[in-house]
């Protein structure tokens, strides 16, 4: 973020605005943390902050102070597409392209606000009037920190704000694990748990929330894995059928397609999931190394994201998908396999 964009939002926020804060479809922990922590902040400020996700998230997300307060576009049409026409400003938080929205796209291609865009994801779009986008960071919550900072606000972090922020950093990091973690980030974490964030407890809140089902559609998934050896790959496939077996809910399937990644020699790993509502096979890469994900995602799958996480979709039957998939390795498995 340069000064002249900390000029503008200083001069913007001069007197007390309507503002939307919006996180991606499918929302993770970093877009829930994100939008949560900077709205605590902007509450703080005096103005009126309303947070409008595409669409519902698991549970393990939703004990965060203030999430009580954010409105489901799906459920709530009306009144979103209300909040969205009297916004002055509209942040849109941990994504890059209207496309990721959903639905949510034509409300807020509509909308008169001036729009800031806070990510790091690769290629990022032009739609907004103030975008602070880096790749390097490991996540939007590390960024809406920053923000705060060059805001000059570091001091009016809550431990509310604190919980919120720390929540999207730990989930986006794989736990401080991924490359994407720096020095930098673990200062910020640092100051996050001298400001309040109450580490072990979020750790508790997130990640232990095992039900018998979620376990039991694990062992599904590890016994349905494939290990192409040849190409360092191995993919995980969940049909309809094995989700509602094991009573499958939102979020359920999170973590998964790491485990391929912890095999030796496999350094491209991928989970297809089948979603029959939408009609599309949703799909999760991870890579570790150089091997490009968000190009292969985008490339063949209709995605996109970062380095070692992407995401994407096919139309095609989950067969059909694998099969197709797996075509495309022999032409990748020099750049998997370096
Ligand atoms: P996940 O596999 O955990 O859903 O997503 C991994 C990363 O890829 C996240 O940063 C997410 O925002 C991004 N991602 C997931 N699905 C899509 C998609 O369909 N399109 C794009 N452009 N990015 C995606
Ligand atoms: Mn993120």
């Amino acid at each position: 973020m340069n000064l002249k964009d900390i000029k503008a939002i200083r001069s913007l926020f001069s007197k007390p605005l309507k503002m939307v804060i919006v996180p991606h479809k499918n929302p993770d922990g970093d877009a829930i943390g994100s939008t949560l922590g900077l709205w605590h902040y902007l509450k703080g400020l005096g103005h009126e902050a309303t947070i409008i996700s595409p669409n519902d998230y698991p549970k393990f997300l939703k004990w965060m102070s203030g999430n009580e307060q954010i409105i489901n576009f799906e459920k709530d049409h009306a009144q979103s597409k209300k909040l969205i026409d009297e916004a002055a400003v509209i942040f849109t938080l941990d994504f890059n392209h209207l496309g990721r929205i959903g639905q949510m796209q034509t409300a807020l291609e509509e909308a008169s606000a001036t729009f800031v865009m806070i990510d790091h994801h690769q290629n990022p779009g032009k739609y907004a009037h103030i975008t602070y986008s880096d790749v390097n960071m490991s996540s939007t919550c590390e960024m809406v920190y920053n923000f705060i900072g060059a805001m000059g606000d570091v001091d009016k972090i809550t431990p509310d704000i604190a919980n919120c922020l720390y929540t999207g950093i730990m989930t986006d990091t794989g736990s401080f694990k991924f490359s994407s973690t720096t020095s930098r980030t673990h200062r910020v974490v640092a100051d996050l748990i001298d400001k309040g964030a109450n580490n072990t407890e979020i750790h508790n809140k997130v990640y232990d929330t095992n039900t018998p089902g979620r376990l039991h559609l694990l062992g599904c998934a590890l016994k349905n894995m494939v290990i192409l050896k040849q190409y360092g790959t191995a993919y995980i496939t969940l049909t309809q059928e094995e989700l509602d077996a094991y009573k499958y809910k939102k979020g359920d399937t999170e973590g998964f397609v790491n485990y391929g990644l912890t095999l030796e020699g496999i350094r491209f790993a991928v989970i297809f999931i089948e979603n029959r509502d939408e009609g599309i096979i949703k799909i999760s890469f991870r890579s570790e190394g150089d091997f490009s994900v968000n190009e292969f995602a985008r490339a063949h799958f209709q995605g996109g994201g970062h380095t070692n996480a992407a995401g994407g979709k096919s139309e095609l039957g989950m067969q059909e998908t694998t099969d197709y998939f797996v075509s495309l390795l022999e032409d990748y498995k020099h750049k998997i396999k370096v």
